[in-house]
């Protein structure tokens, strides 16, 4: 068996995936099958910088953290960049925003592809079992890659209408002080002051 990806972009940016994402599983593809459609629907291409802004509705934990993976390097939005920001409601879904034209869309896997999944796949029957994702059997995690990849993407997702929005406006930081204590540069927005001096945050003792 081999994975099987018939659109030459998934493809590519399949490749791109697994290498960042560092082992294979279903999660990550799927996410990059929502990023690419979510992408599509709002007709644009990746961000180069912060023209998309994403609202991931993922949190911590697997299949949420490795679907996160798949729609960053779909989408072009990662939290590197500042343009990927996560909700932690703890759903596989995402609002993709495209800043330019002030319009978004909402994408959502369907409650009975996840349920289904949980119950029947054998990737994650592994999962449950404590196997490690790179330990997974060649074949099995090949299979349940393919079967997101291939399936009818109705049968997957929940996609949203294109709707306008008020995306928020970002600014560059340009201005950066040393720290009295430990003399490394802060950017200006998180510089501290105490006693008229400047800190960074750790030497400052606040928390935030
Ligand atoms: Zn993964
Ligand atoms: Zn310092």
């Amino acid at each position: 068996m081999a994975i099987e990806i018939q659109d030459p972009e998934l493809k590519e940016m399949f490749e791109h995936g697994l290498y960042f994402h560092g082992h294979l599983c279903p999660a990550m593809p799927l996410g990059l099958r929502a990023g690419l459609l979510a992408r599509r629907k709002l007709g644009v291409g990746r961000s180069q910088d912060k023209e998309l802004m994403l609202l991931a509705e993922t949190a911590e934990g697997h299949a949420m953290a490795c679907f996160l993976d798949g729609v960053m390097m779909a989408t072009g939005c990662t939290y590197g960049k500042g343009n990927c920001k996560k909700l932690r409601y703890g759903k596989l879904a995402f609002t993709l925003i495209d800043r330019k034209a002030k319009k978004q869309i909402r994408v959502s896997v369907k409650a009975e592809f996840i349920l289904q999944a949980l119950k029947t796949s054998p990737f994650i029957a592994q999962r449950k079992m404590g196997v490690p994702p790179q330990e997974v059997k060649r074949e099995i995690a090949e299979a349940a890659v393919n079967k997101v990849m291939n399936l009818p993407e109705e049968e997957i997702f929940n996609i949203g209408e294109v709707v306008p929005c008020e995306p928020e406006v970002i600014k560059g930081i340009f201005e950066a002080y040393p720290c009295e204590k430990c003399g490394e540069v802060v950017y200006a927005k998180w510089i501290r002051v105490k006693d008229g001096k400047f800190y960074c945050i750790p030497c400052s003792g606040y928390k935030e």
